[in-house]
């Protein structure tokens, strides 16, 4: 497969800094275009005046900073802000990939959640992001221009609400799914002269691969893992998550576990709520016991209606029985709160309707 365009955000500082000395460019300019990219939120090179125009041409023709076209932008009535990127096909057979970023606001708090894949091969029977497969994993470039263009939708830095403080990792795809391009991601995200996040403020989700938890560990950062679980017990979680049939269920606890071991953060548990299917009191018995005695936190998440799909969210108060049996059994468990629910803010729905009908919509 060829590989996608190049962008300027798949370059890490070295790589820039070599880009530059083949060309006969000063080092030192990497970091006057890091600067213009990350602390001056440049929508291109070209408008980046502290660099010799003749550096700005060449940036612009060979190296973009966004390969992505926003062609749809949604803003909810809670200000939740979403975008909906297009990136060219790398194999020219579809006309084009679209994935989905989204900017939570609340009090002291500006969240972003981004994709990492263009589809996704898990096929959780709920999940919107699934159906039809996974097309192909983003890369470094196109995961960072969500982040960073979600950025440009905020008020000036210096100004209350001026800064994402939080990233989840929780769009479409499955994040260690794609590691190595999400490795170089979170680098930038935390390193002083990009974002300047504390690892602490980046949750990534996973369906629960033990393998690639375990390298994630491995990175030694106090990133936040949150561990899609969906079920106590293999028999139901195989059927509402299929990896689940390869993985099971243990495997993906224990790897939890260790990461809890390596970075001494607490593992998030989440747990879509399918009313029928995972949502009956002795279903949260068995998984308060699966858990007890783990340093674990459950976020429970009501279904969100997927128009192809034929799962609903239980009523409030089976949702508010489940959580408390958890709780009085000392596993600490909170229901997610919904945001942007006028938008489909769920992640993936925006994609299908994209991807049904062509896309000739303006920003
Ligand atoms: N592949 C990662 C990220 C998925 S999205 C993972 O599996 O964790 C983040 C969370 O949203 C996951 O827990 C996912 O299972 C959940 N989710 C997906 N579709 C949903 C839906 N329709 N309603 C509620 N939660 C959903």
């Amino acid at each position: 497969m060829p590989a996608p365009p190049a962008s300027l955000l798949d370059l890490d500082a070295d790589a820039l800094k070599n880009w530059l000395s083949e060309r006969g460019e000063k080092p030192f300019r990497a970091k006057q275009i890091r600067k213009a990219i990350f602390d001056g939120r440049a929508e291109s090179l070209s408008d980046v005046t502290t660099l010799p125009a003749a550096l700005r041409e060449r940036l612009a023709a060979e190296l973009p900073l966004f390969t992505g076209q926003p062609v749809r932008h949604q803003v909810a009535r809670d200000r939740t802000e979403k975008l909906l990127l297009r990136f060219a096909d790398p194999s020219g057979k579809t006309p084009a990939h679209h994935v989905e970023c989204v900017l939570m606001r609340e009090t002291g708090r500006r969240t972003v959640c981004i994709s990492t894949q263009v589809g996704c091969a898990m096929g959780c029977v709920f999940c919107a992001s699934g159906i039809g497969g996974v097309k192909r994993d983003l890369t470094r470039g196109e995961i960072l221009e969500q982040v960073l263009r979600l950025d440009r939708l905020l008020p000036p830095r210096e100004q209350d609400g001026g800064r994402i403080t939080n990233v989840v990792v929780m769009g479409i795809g499955e994040p260690l799914a794609n590691l190595r391009n999400l490795t170089g991601v979170l680098e930038e995200l935390t390193a002083p002269d990009g974002l300047g996040l504390s690892p602490r403020r980046i949750t990534v989700s996973t369906v629960g691969l033990p393998a690639q938890m375990r390298r994630f560990a491995e990175l030694g950062k106090p990133y936040n893992l949150a561990v899609s679980l969906h079920a106590p017990n293999d028999e139901l979680r195989s059927e509402i998550v299929p990896v689940n049939q390869k993985t099971g269920l243990h495997a993906v606890l224990e790897a939890a576990d260790d990461y809890f071991a390596a970075t001494g953060r607490r593992v998030t548990y989440e747990y879509v709520l399918l009313a029928g299917v995972n949502d009956e009191p002795h279903h949260a018995a068995e998984l308060a016991e699966l858990l007890a005695g783990r340093t674990a936190h459950v976020n429970l998440i009501p279904m969100n209606d997927v128009a192809e799909l034929d799962f609903a969210a239980p009523g409030s108060p089976a949702t508010g029985r489940f959580a408390a049996i958890l709780n009085d059994a000392g596993v600490p468990a909170t229901v997610r709160k919904r945001k942007g629910a006028d938008i489909d803010a769920a992640c993936g729905q925006l994609r299908r309707v994209a991807e049904r009908e062509p896309v000739s919509l303006a920003v």
